[in-house]
């Protein structure tokens, strides 16, 4: 039985049960109001795409009536079931932003995607986010954000939203007034603390604020966060933008003052350790580590 949340839209909220963490990783199914068709935003990694397809039965639907898959980025968590997804869909079209798209149609380049996440993650966490096969590109629509499409009857308006990575969009269901925002607002899971994802090696700062001042003049009232769930965002927003700079300030400063990244990332531990609700001991030191990198490389190249 899928685990499934009915949100404004309606589109129905699926916990891929992505990375192994209960309540981290959606995707979102969004069905048309009066048609036998279905858009899905992000798509968990490829490891668990069968949380999807039951999900797709659950609310009656077949993957046959999959017009569209919406990934916001390319990163695995967001965007590895995309291939399994599109084989099983035979009707469906994966929009992805132009600067990720060679990363997932490139064989050469979906081995680096891959190679560069089991760096990132390690050998022993890979099989967490599954292969990647490329995919054809007769199956994709490259985006830069700022286009209006319809999908599952709905207006949707696609924002540029670099900073987490280059190669991201959000996607903005202009009627109901909620943005999918991937990564671009941070991770809050449900009774959980708000903790910023940072990684290398495109973490952008400046870029990021753009994005926020994008997302504000949207005056959405409510975002729907990939990690995880719907919060109000007129709350969200402003305290998402003051955390991201406080975390940024706070590696600047060791960074400035020579401190190893060893020690940064300890010291960033204390400082945030009501991760410690949502992550166990190893995954809380492996996303510190690897959320400082993003930080630590930026600071070298700025
Ligand atoms: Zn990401």
């Amino acid at each position: 039985m899928a685990k499934l949340q009915e949100i404004p839209g309606p589109a129905y909220m699926v916990d891929t049960g992505g990375l192994g963490l209960p309540q981290y990783c959606a995707a979102f199914l969004l069905p048309h109001p009066d048609e036998d068709e279905l858009a899905i935003v992000e798509t968990g990694p490829s490891v668990n795409a069968d949380t999807i397809f039951d999900a797709i039965h659950t609310i009656g639907y077949d993957p046959r009536d999959v017009t569209q898959i919406l990934p916001t980025h390319i990163h695995l968590d967001h965007a590895g079931a995309t291939w399994r997804l599109l084989d099983a869909c035979p009707n469906a079209q994966a929009i992805i932003h132009e600067k990720g798209a060679p990363y997932l149609t490139d064989p050469e380049k979906v081995d680096k995607l891959l190679a560069s996440v089991e760096r990132a993650v390690g050998t022993e966490r890979f099989h967490e986010y599954g292969t990647f096969e490329p995919l054809r590109e007769h199956d994709i629509e490259t985006v830069t954000g700022g286009e209006t499409i319809h999908i599952a009857g709905r207006e949707m308006e696609l924002i540029d939203a670099p900073g987490h990575a280059p190669h991201q969009y959000n996607v903005h269901d202009i009627e109901h007034n909620l943005v999918y925002t991937g990564d671009a607002a941070g991770i809050k899971t449900p009774n959980g603390p708000l903790l910023m994802t940072t990684p290398p090696p495109a973490f952008d700062l400046e870029a990021w604020h753009g994005t926020l001042d994008r997302l504000d003049a949207l005056e959405a009232e409510t975002l729907a966060l990939t990690h995880f769930g719907t919060v109000d965002a007129s709350e969200h927003l402003p305290a998402f933008r003051e955390g991201l700079e406080t975390w940024t300030a706070r590696i600047q400063k060791q960074h400035e003052e020579g401190t190893t990244f060893e020690e940064t990332v300890k010291r960033l531990m204390d400082a945030y350790d009501e991760a410690r609700a949502i992550y166990d001991e190893e995954t809380f030191r492996f996303e510190t580590r690897m959320n400082a990198q993003g930080v630590w490389l930026w600071l070298d190249r700025n």
